[in-house]
């Protein structure tokens, strides 16, 4: 079935527009409205800003409920009506990091070739560049591929919400592309992206008064600092997996021997492979201290992203595109960060990420974009959006 009425019609009858000239005073205005992922309030504010900001540019822009309450996610798309083929999945984030306020410690401001501001580099000006080139591609006759363009809330705290209606997207989907910032040193892409989770282990003991019944007490501090070691132990460079303990708890008061205890580690692993021994030996954790009882959580929250022969395959056509509008497109080896990229590797789906704004500093108050770089990067989103097929 297909049908000759285009969700997207308005774009054809609006007056030409500037896509070039309105993507600065975009990400400017984007900039201005904090977002920080903790501030759901600030979080609709700027999920209706997108959309707005879309559906002016002449796209269908729609905010869909995540769960009954909480911040949504955008869903930006060419798609004609009954055009239900695999497309072209573009994913972003309108969290950041940075609490309300931080805008006075780092304002949006330009100084040479860099335009500072929070959640500049991470990632508004890259959602930026690929909703200003979709709209100028649709504005020229479409892409080659229906494009969605999913813009999601809750990225920076582990995309825990979004995931599921990632995953639904990523399965009807051809490639997806990810707009989280270029890698420093000449903007470089990421092709692959280490799997990411925590361990937390809770050490259960017996009280008792530390001087009249020392020998009572069964420590569970002193079986946490067991664990912490046996932890750290678990990191092998050589094969880029890493375990940090990064916070500890336990214990009232110091004349007391402690009853409970407990640790959280960060950990980063590159294969599916060694995903599964970590989680084997972190299973295989028993308490060192009489009488005392472990209990372990091993949670891998982004699966690794591997570098597959398809994902090479598009990064060869996409170094094409970029080529054709005088963009060099190199790779950066594989990044211990993790993005919702992971999610849609994991299922099969080629995929490329870093294809946002170049710049630096992210998650910092000193996170800019280098203005130099919009506009070649944006042709460069322009030609693939049209092209990639
Ligand atoms: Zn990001």
């Amino acid at each position: 079935m297909t049908s000759s009425a285009s969700i997207t019609q308005n774009s054809s009858t609006a007056a030409p527009q500037d896509f070039s000239g309105q993507l600065l005073p975009m990400i400017e205005r984007w900039v201005r409205f904090e977002s920080p992922s903790h501030s759901e309030e600030a979080l609709h504010g700027m999920a209706r800003m997108i959309a707005h900001d879309a559906r002016q540019l002449g796209l269908h822009a729609q905010a869909q409920p995540l769960s009954t309450e909480g911040s949504p996610l955008v869903h930006i798309h060419n798609r004609r009506d009954g055009d239900a083929r695999p497309g072209l999945l573009v994913l972003g984030h309108y969290d950041t990091v940075h609490p309300i306020g931080t805008l006075e410690k780092n304002p949006l401001r330009i100084e040479g070739d860099k335009l500072y501001g929070p959640g500049a580099y991470d990632m508004k000006a890259g959602i930026c560049l690929a909703l200003s080139a979709l709209a100028q591609a649709q504005a020229q006759g479409g892409t080659a591929l229906p494009v969605d363009l999913v813009i999601l809330p809750d990225e920076e705290t582990g995309s825990h919400r979004s995931r599921r209606r990632i995953e639904d997207f990523a399965r009807r989907s051809r490639y997806a592309l990810v707009c989280e910032p270029a890698r420093t040193e000449g903007g470089r892409c990421v092709t692959a992206r280490k799997g990411t989770g925590f361990i937390t282990v809770k050490a259960h003991g017996r009280p008792s008064h530390a001087g009249m019944q020392h020998q009572k007490g069964r420590n569970a501090i002193e079986e946490i600092a067991h664990q912490i070691l046996a932890l750290q132990a678990m990191t092998d460079y050589a094969r880029g997996i890493t375990v940090s303990v990064g916070v500890v708890q336990g214990g009232t008061t110091v004349n007391v021997v402690p009853e409970h205890s407990q640790l959280t580690a960060d950990f980063r692993l590159p294969d599916p492979q060694a995903a599964e021994e970590l989680r084997a030996k972190v299973n295989a954790l028993r308490a060192r201290v009489p009488d005392v009882t472990l209990e372990v959580d091993f949670q891998l929250n982004r699966p690794p992203m591997p570098r597959t022969d398809a994902t090479v395959e598009l990064l060869r056509r996409c170094q094409a595109y970029a080529a054709g509008v005088g963009l060099v497109l190199d790779e950066a080896p594989m990044t211990g960060g993790a993005s919702d990229a992971n999610f849609t590797a994991a299922l099969g789906l080629p995929t490329l990420d870093g294809l946002g704004a170049d710049g630096d500093g992210a998650h910092t108050l000193y996170e800019h974009i280098l203005l130099s770089t919009l506009e070649p990067r944006r042709r460069f989103w322009l030609a693939t959006l049209q092209g990639l097929e």
